[in-house]
């Protein structure tokens, strides 16, 4: 409820309540929601792109030295080709490897429980994608390698081993079971994933696990584990001041869903900077 640009409350399923600050945090599932209270109040929205790529599986002790220090390492590599960003993302050591359904495709992910462990670590390793004008619609172009991704896969993700990968050829069960990396999902296709991706995002791919490989050797080597696609949506971001206010006095934003965090630390942080701010006027 806004009225002259102040907040004045919310309407839920189960009433309206008045309050002179309202934080809007529901999630990625709640994007296009806030998206269209932003577009309705005349608050501004930009586009943050999104990141397409694969999820990297290696066994525990190409990654042991580092995760045993820090559990979830964040890398950002420029490519030389194309001079766009890489970086690796929710690293799951002892980890496996999981499906993400959407509608029209599927795509992996990675998880790790805390009483039973793998012999293998994994993380996502991402291209990001940012279209400009006159084309800016990045969740249609995500999609869209979603569903030929899935196509080539029949339904189910692709696993390549990262040699085969530059060796132009595909993976099959028997290359796979050559390597001694057991791989944690099996429900997959073995195949080409240069079939799938761009060729602009497989040639960064390749040439950052290669540039990784020099901070943590072994991770490019040819019976690494590739499996595709793996794709991160990320909100179009709602435009806000340092305290995450909108531009409607008392109305703040956090997390996910008006894009102004991409993870679960992030999403955390810009749900105290709101409170802080709020406790501070008080
Ligand atoms: C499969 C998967 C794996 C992930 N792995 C990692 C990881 O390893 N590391 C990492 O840092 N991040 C990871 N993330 C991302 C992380 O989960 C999110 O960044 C984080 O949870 C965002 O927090 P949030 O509070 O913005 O949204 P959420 O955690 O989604 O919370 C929003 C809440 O609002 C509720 N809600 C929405 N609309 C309404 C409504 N109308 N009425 C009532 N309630 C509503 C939702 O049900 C939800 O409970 C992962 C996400 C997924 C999906």
């Amino acid at each position: 409820i806004e009225q002259e640009g102040q907040v004045r409350g919310v309407i839920t399923d189960k009433g309206e309540y008045k309050a002179p600050n309202v934080i809007l945090a529901p999630g990625r599932i709640g994007a296009n929601w806030v998206a269209s209270v932003a577009q309705k109040h005349g608050i501004n929205l930009s586009q943050r792109g999104i990141e397409v790529g694969i999820r990297v599986e290696v066994h525990n002790d190409i990654m042991d030295d580092l995760c045993n220090v820090i559990y979830d390492p964040t890398f950002f590599i420029q490519t030389n080709t194309y001079d766009d960003q890489t970086r690796t993302f929710c690293t799951n050591q002892g980890g496996f490897i999981s499906l993400e359904n959407y509608k029209d495709f599927v795509c992996v992910n990675g998880h790790a429980y805390s009483g039973k462990k793998s012999s293998n670590t994994n993380f996502a390793f991402l291209s990001k994608v940012i279209l400009t004008e006159p084309v800016t619609d990045n969740q249609a172009y995500g999609e869209s390698i979603g569903q030929l991704a899935t196509i080539i896969g029949g339904g189910k993700p692709i696993l390549q081993r990262f040699g085969d990968l530059k060796r132009g050829r595909r993976s099959t069960w028997n290359r796979i079971h050559k390597g001694y990396i057991e791989p944690t999902m099996t429900n997959v296709v073995c195949g080409d994933i240069a079939m799938a991706l761009p060729e602009r995002i497989l040639t960064n791919l390749i040439e950052g696990l290669e540039t990784l490989n020099c901070v943590v050797p072994g991770v490019s080597n040819d019976e690494t584990l590739l499996y595709a696609p793996e794709i991160k949506f990320f909100a179009t971001q709602v435009e806000t001041n340092n305290y995450l206010e909108t531009s409607i006095k008392g109305m703040y934003v956090a997390g996910d869903g008006p894009g102004v965090a991409g993870n679960i630390v992030s999403a955390a942080a810009t749900g105290l900077i709101p409170a802080k701010r709020i406790i501070e006027l008080q």
